[in-house]
């Protein structure tokens, strides 16, 4: 008998996990609230990098229309500490990251589910009407990203060290931003001020640049994560080009100040925060099945380091692998699809909060792990490389004895073997 999923949510997760059980003949119905045509007028809704790892799924999705060798970058300038005095470093990738406005993949990937013989029920859904839903369907997945929805799903404060936003963002899709020698983001970690990263990003009118604007709470940037650009546009540009200048002077200086604006309209700013937060991974509902959380309702990290659609690609992939493979979908399931998918999941997570706390205070080891990798463009491009695989991320920074280890065997690697006379 044919298995039939329901998914809550048209998200990189539902998606990727809805064309992966498409592939295998698994009858899937997503339910969610938007149509692909509304998703053009819509504000913009992040700023997102796919790694590698990620375009490699999408291939073998078959839903890869933006290849790396064409749409992608190439690796990640470094600017690490207060400009122009900062550390400037460059690492490359394996292979390239790509980032594509979401207003543009998220519906094309939509149509490519339903090209595919997948249902989607578009309407607004209630966390009450989940159970209703489960009883349609022998497995359900919740994957509604980072909103109320997802508070169905207990919190887990063992992984959720902060309880409000670690940064003021302001995000937004600029031109007038010339490119570097290689295309690549670039990452200005400036302490005292925050971080910003910029991000090469096709959307409605080509090439432009995302600028993720992190800024620490009561610093001298926040300003921009609170004044409105459609109040006063010409005045919101002018600020904001009067900050790179003080703090990301490298950027301001490929700015041309008479093209700069928003790349498309006023709604290509986003505003706000994001506080870091992971859930437990199904709740038992009271028809007795369970829902299982995937993506952003499961776990959600502040943007600094682009890993939160990465890994709910990763971990929809496992759960894809895992309903193909399983019949019955209780705790035990839930267990065996835990198994596999936490490592990435809890490695982003750790990593992602640890360079939140790390990039302000620059405690000594840190500093002097971030000296090592400035001065050796093997470990650059590891560091950079590992952007794919944030678990490797946290076996290197969990503690300040692996920062120290990670950096002495690789170098140790490095030397010339002696020979013996
Ligand atoms: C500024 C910014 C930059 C980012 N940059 C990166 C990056 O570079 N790399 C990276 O990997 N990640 C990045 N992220 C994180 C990334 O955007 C998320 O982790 C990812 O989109 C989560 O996917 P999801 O499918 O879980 O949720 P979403 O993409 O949020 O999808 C949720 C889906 O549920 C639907 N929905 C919501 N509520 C309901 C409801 N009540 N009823 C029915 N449907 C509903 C929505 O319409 C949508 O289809 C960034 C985030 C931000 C904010």
């Amino acid at each position: 008998m044919s298995k039939h999923i329901g998914i809550v949510g048209a998200g990189t997760a539902g998606l990727h996990l809805g064309l992966y059980l498409r592939q295998h003949d698994v009858e899937v119905t997503i339910y969610t609230d938007r149509e692909p045509e509304a998703y053009r007028g819509m504000r913009l809704l992040n700023t997102v990098a796919h790694h590698a790892v990620t375009l490699a799924r999408e291939t073998a999705l078959g839903v890869n229309h933006w290849p790396g060798q064409k749409f992608g970058y190439h690796g990640h300038y470094y600017y690490i500490g207060a400009q122009p005095k900062a550390l400037e470093f460059y690492g490359d990738l394996h292979a390239p990251s790509r980032a594509i406005d979401y207003r543009i993949y998220q519906p094309r990937l939509m149509e490519d589910f339903l090209d595919r013989g997948g249902r989607i029920e578009y309407r607004d859904i209630r966390a009450d009407e989940v159970s209703a839903i489960s009883a349609r369907h022998d497995a359900t997945v919740v994957c509604t990203g980072k909103g109320p929805f997802g508070q169905m799903f207990a919190h887990e404060p063992a992984h959720s060290p902060f309880d409000r936003p670690q940064r003021a963002l302001c995000v937004g899709l600029f031109k007038g931003i010339g490119e570097r020698p290689i295309r690549a983001v670039t990452m200005n970690f400036a302490p005292g001020a925050g971080e910003m990263i910029e991000i090469p990003t096709w959307t409605f009118n080509g090439l432009a640049t995302a600028l993720v604007i992190e800024n620490i709470p009561g610093g001298d940037m926040e300003v921009l994560a609170k004044t409105k650009y459609d109040d006063d546009p010409k005045a919101f540009m002018k600020l904001l080009l009067d900050k790179l200048r003080k703090h990301y002077p490298a950027c301001a200086e490929r700015i041309d100040a008479r093209e700069f604006d928003l790349a498309n309209s006023p709604l290509d700013l986003l505003q706000g925060g994001v506080t870091p937060t992971v859930r437990k991974s199904h709740a038992v509902l009271d028809n007795g099945r369970v829902a299982i959380a995937l993506g952003d309702v499961q776990a959600v990290v502040d943007p600094v380091l682009g890993q939160g659609a990465n890994m709910a690609s990763h971990a929809a992939w496992i759960l894809g692998e895992e309903l193909v493979r399983h019949e019955v979908y209780d705790e035990r399931f839930v267990e065996h699809v835990n198994l596999r998918r936490q490592d990435r999941v809890l490695g982003a997570t750790r990593w992602t909060n640890f360079m939140l706390d790390n990039l302000k205070a620059m405690p000594v080891e840190f500093q002097q792990f971030i000296g090592a990798v400035s001065q050796n463009r093997a470990l650059a491009d590891e560091f950079t490389d590992n952007f794919n695989y944030p678990e490797r991320q946290w076996d290197c920074f969990a503690s300040r004895e692996r920062m120290a280890a990670w950096v002495r065997s690789r170098l140790a690697r490095q030397q010339p073997v002696a020979c013996a006379a």
